[in-house]
């Protein structure tokens, strides 16, 4: 890992985190808002937020080939929004993705009344604090992927070889634990 650099996509959403999350796990972060940018860095994480909007601005900036294009040979941590723009399959409503990650996922999936909650959770990396926002749920994982936590059985973080998704928002805590793990992929 040492003198990789880890970028985070920049257009919206909560970057700012994982820049910061990502540093106390010990990687150089940096803000990705271009095609240079995007093919400077060594991995990506694409943060939380609204997924509908970040993909209008991938578009608009010209990044959605060049990041699909990057998924095929470096790591991709995504969450919440992320996790629905990397995943081969959307619903509630259906939209485009960028299918580097072999699940289907349902937007928004908990409900109105259950927007957010904070909730504890066993997993592969210990017992980890999950914030969830508006989270989707993943409803169906390939055979290629592994879990590594559930909430209520759904899968809440998962990988496929070099990438990670989590629905929850490891970024909002003082744990560096996910976001070290994901620098294990580098
Ligand atoms: N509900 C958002 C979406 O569908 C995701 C929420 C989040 O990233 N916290 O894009």
């Amino acid at each position: 890992m040492a003198g990789k650099t880890v970028g985070v996509l920049a257009l919206q959403g909560d970057y700012e985190r994982h820049v910061r999350a990502l540093e106390s796990a010990g990687a150089h972060a940096v803000e990705v808002r271009t095609v240079s940018e995007l093919n400077a860095a060594d991995a990506l994480v694409l943060p939380g937020g609204e997924s509908t909007t970040m993909l209008k601005l991938l578009h608009r900036e010209g990044l959605f080939e060049p990041l699909k294009a990057f998924g095929h040979s470096k790591p991709i941590f995504g969450t919440c929004a992320g996790a629905i723009l990397l995943a081969t399959h959307v619903t509630s409503p259906e939209q485009e993705s960028l299918g580097l990650m072999d699940i289907g996922v349902q937007r928004n999936a908990y409900g109105r009344q259950l927007d957010s909650r904070v909730v504890t959770l066993p997993s592969d990396l210990g017992d980890l604090e999950a914030v969830f926002i508006r989270a989707p749920i993943i409803r169906s994982v390939g055979p290629e992927v592994k879990v590594l936590a559930t909430y209520n059985n759904d899968p809440v973080l998962a990988e496929q070889g070099r990438h990670l998704v989590a629905t929850f928002h490891p970024e909002l805590t003082a744990d560096p634990r996910v976001h070290a793990y994901f620098l294990t992929k580098l």
